[in-house]
C-alpha cells in the first residue's frame, strides 16, 4: 500500500481519539482527510503545528473526518515538511492554497522554493 507522505495509518477524528494517539506535546504535521471505499486515506488537508500538535488537531473536528500525525523533532522540521507537503501535492486535490508560513519569530526559509 501507498503511503501517504510517510505518516502512520489514519484515525477517527474525534476528541477521543486525539488525546488517545496524540499523547506527547510536540511540534509536529498532520493530515486531514477520509478514508476512500477501498480503505486509502485520502488527504484533503494539511497542516502544522509548532508546539501542540494535539490541540492544534483539534480544531478540525467536524471539519474532517480522519487524520494522520507525525510528531517533528523541532518547529523547523515540522515547517520544512509542511513545505515539502506543500510543494509535492496536486494543488487541485488538496484545500491548501498558500504556502505555508514559517514558525513566528524565526527567519526560516522554505528550502523548496526557487
Ligand atoms: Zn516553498
Amino acid at each position: 500500500m501507498k503511503k501517504s507522505i510517510g505518516m502512520k495509518s489514519s484515525y477517527a477524528l474525534t476528541a477521543k481519539s486525539v488525546d488517545y494517539e496524540i499523547t506527547k506535546k510536540s511540534a509536529g504535521n498532520f493530515a486531514l482527510g477520509h478514508e476512500s471505499k477501498s480503505g486509502l486515506f485520502v488527504v484533503e488537508y494539511y497542516g502544522r503545528s509548532d508546539t501542540d500538535l494535539n490541540s492544534e488537531v483539534k480544531n478540525w473536528i467536524d471539519k474532517y473526518k480522519r487524520f494522520k500525525f507525525f510528531y517533528a523533532s523541532s518547529p523547523k522540521s515540522a515547517f520544512v515538511k509542511e513545505c515539502k507537503n506543500y510543494h509535492a501535492f496536486d494543488k487541485n486535490k488538496i484545500a491548501n492554497k498558500s504556502h505555508p508560513q514559517k514558525p513566528e519569530n524565526t527567519d526560516y526559509v522554505c528550502p523548496y522554493c526557487k
